[in-house]
């Protein structure tokens, strides 16, 4: 599995259109933004130009489209936008508007699919948050949608569509791509049961709503201005809807999602219940995995010691160092390591020699400190007495320890060191360095 990038768009590009629920005319522009910045909409109709992230926590309302807001400030029909940067791969980007909501353009995700790659879409220096399933999650509402999310080395949706007694019941399995999205998912439009609308439209909640921006379903008649763009076009958009509301996670999904009849209900449900678990895993790592101590580093002062950088550096913090001669540092073993791709495909497991590299680097950075002097390097020498005990796999949270047992003069040094997953020795490892003035 190959370690992915987080992606940004490339420039500025932008929509113009009506809305769907005032009728007025919006425009829409998405811009860059940095790396772990997410996804988020910017008003800037409002003064000061309030922004809110596209996360489920902001979810306000889920009847016919999906709102998010922050505070007073709201934006609606949120899903076919974000549909749109999630399938194309965009990790980090604003999304500006001078409306309430974005440009309803045909009720598909055509006309954003164009603004994206109108922008263009360009990877980023840091790794993507991935959200990979673990144990099979499932959601299932009164109103008779259930969602079953699985495990899977890719991202699927299979979707089961059914309307009022089971009419128009359509069923579509994907593997959702960009390329796959632009072909088969965007260009599919909303669509609306005329006893829905006629309420709606009686109300007046939907000005900017017409033919020319949804398919309405009256009994077993069809009505649009333009004919369907597939025969199944509904699932298609039930799809596009799911993609859309998941953004919402902030992470990308690697598993299957089995869905059947489902909405913005169910769909928002399972963001949650997603954010939740990737909470309740991070919650687990995190009370060891703080610095504890004097002493303690974190990954950038880490590397202002070691000149390692990713996918090289085997340390992600140092938690203490006891007594001058012994220090412990952790490795998170993340299932999106590079080695792991081949180590082997199907089958990862941590190469034996990684956990004596990340020996010898915690090892480095207590040389590091015992030396007074900055210019002094102490270079890996040799390993003798290398034992590799069991297997560590991703998930993993490898504690690194090292004691320094010996030093010749200022010129060699010898350290004990022992790889540690779950209270397990996992490998160990006698090291020798030597120093070399820089
Ligand atoms: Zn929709």
């Amino acid at each position: 599995m190959a370690t992915e990038l987080q992606h940004t768009v490339g420039k500025a590009a932008s929509l113009s259109g009506t809305s769907l629920h005032t009728g007025e005319k919006v425009t829409l522009r998405l811009e860059p933004a940095p790396v772990d910045h997410g996804i988020k909409f910017r008003r800037s109709d409002l003064q000061d130009q309030p922004t809110i992230d596209a996360k489920i926590d902001n979810l306000k309302t889920v009847e016919r489209a999906t709102t998010i807001g922050e505070g007073s400030v709201r934006v609606h029909t949120v899903e076919h936008v974000l549909s749109a940067l999630s399938a194309m791969g965009v990790d980090n980007a604003i999304i500006d508007m001078d409306a309430n909501e974005p440009p309803i353009g045909d009720g598909s995700a055509r006309p954003y699919l164009e603004v994206v790659k109108k922008a263009g879409v360009v990877p980023q220096e840091t790794p993507r948050k991935m959200f990979d399933v673990g144990e099979t999650m499932h959601i299932e509402t009164k109103s008779g949608a259930l969602l079953i999310l699985l495990p899977d080395d890719k991202f699927r949706i299979s979707c089961t569509q059914a309307g009022p007694n089971n009419r128009f019941t359509q069923f579509l399995s994907v593997e959702v791509t960009p390329a796959v999205f632009e072909k088969e998912i965007a260009p599919a439009r909303t669509f609306v049961y005329y006893e829905d609308v006629q309420q709606l439209m009686d109300k007046n909640l939907i000005k900017g709503g017409s033919l020319e921006n949804a398919i309405v379903v009256r009994g077993d008649a069809i009505l649009s201005k333009e004919p369907l763009r597939f025969q199944d076009e509904f699932v298609r958009h039930k799809i596009l809807d799911i993609i859309g509301d998941l953004a919402l996670v902030g992470q990308r999904i690697r598993g299957h999602i089995i869905a059947v009849k489902p909405g913005h209900g169910a769909n928002a449900d399972l963001a949650r219940a997603i954010v939740r678990e990737s909470a309740r895993r991070a919650a687990i790592s995190a009370p060891r995995a703080r610095p504890i101590g004097d002493g303690a580093l974190e990954t950038d002062q880490i590397m202002e010691i070691l000149p390692h950088r990713f996918p090289f550096l085997m340390v992600d913090r140092i938690l203490n160092f006891e007594g001058g001669t012994k220090i412990t540092g952790l490795k998170s073993v993340s299932i999106n390591e590079p080695f792991f791709q081949g180590h082997f495909p199907g089958h990862p497991v941590m190469p034996g020699v990684l956990q004596v590299e990340a020996m010898a680097q915690v090892a480095s950075v207590l040389l590091f400190k015992l030396s007074d002097t900055s210019n002094r390097i102490g270079y890996f020498m040799s390993a003798d007495g290398v034992k590799f005990r069991k297997p560590v796999l991703p998930g993993d949270t490898l504690y690194i320890h090292a004691e320094l047992t010996k030093t010749r003069g200022n010129r060699l040094a010898k350290a004990q060191c022992h790889c540690v997953v779950n209270d397990v020795v996992v490998s160990e490892a006698e090291l020798m360095f030597t120093f070399v003035e820089t």
